[in-house]
């Protein structure tokens, strides 16, 4: 067994059957996609769009594809036909192209919010003022094919585990918050609570986190010299 199913082996053992792993494979070729989904694993998450592209007609078509990375308005078209779940929408007018490309493709795509958590500026997402007013707003009523399935956060990238803590503490208030709130939205079923990687994915499913993006602890380091 290579190491990529190894890792993911022994990942997995350790996860509650509630837990999604997403093997974050950006900057990873396809043979070690591969091996991975042959060791069972089908989310992948990917954070160029050209990328997920190349790799999307060259891998086994029941792979489920998340987006995670920072999702531009005019580039959702190409995605729009395959992609399983957009982790980072982070303004309205972005939802708003996902919806349009959504129609044109006759689905409903699923969508997770991000929610700015770190401390670095960064770092992409909505508060949650912004986040509420997007939810309560007639505009947000009348998107009628995508499907907001939770929200995502990144903490700090800090070695100080109770910030990391509090971060996602908050995320996931935020989470129930909002779940309850919006129950009956038409376009809104809150599931997926997107946060965790690598290095600070215990403390993540410790705070109630149901998703997990894991890259470098799977498929080793990145070098970014080759995409
Ligand atoms: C790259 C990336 C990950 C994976 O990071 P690792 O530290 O390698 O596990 C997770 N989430 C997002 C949004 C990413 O961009």
């Amino acid at each position: 067994m290579g190491f990529v199913a190894d890792n993911i082996l022994q990942l997995k053992k350790k996860l509650p059957d509630t837990v999604t792993l997403v093997a974050v494979s950006k900057t990873k070729p396809v043979e070690l996609i591969n091996e991975a989904y042959q060791a069972g694993q089908y989310d992948f998450g990917e954070n160029y769009v050209q990328e997920l592209l190349q790799k999307y007609v060259h891998l086994p078509k029941d792979i489920l594809w998340h987006f995670i990375g920072h999702l531009q308005s005019n580039k959702v078209k190409y995605i729009a036909p395959f992609v399983h779940l957009i982790h980072g929408v982070d303004s309205f007018k972005l939802l708003k192209e996902i919806n349009k490309q959504a129609i044109k493709n006759n689905r409903i795509i699923n969508c997770l919010i991000q929610i700015h958590i770190a401390r670095e500026e960064t770092k992409f997402g909505m508060n949650e003022n912004e986040l509420l007013q997007m939810l309560s707003s007639a505009d947000f009523n009348e998107l009628k094919n995508i499907k907001i399935s939770g929200i995502m956060g990144m903490a700090s990238n800090t070695s100080d585990e109770n910030t990391i803590r509090k971060e996602f503490a908050y995320l996931s208030k935020l989470f129930h918050s909002v779940k309850n709130r919006f129950a009956s939205t038409h376009n809104l079923d809150f599931t997926i609570l997107s946060m965790g990687m690598s290095s600070d994915w215990e403390i993540a499913l410790q705070e109630g986190s149901n998703m997990i993006r894991i890259g470098s602890s799977i498929f080793g380091k990145r070098h970014y010299t080759h995409i």
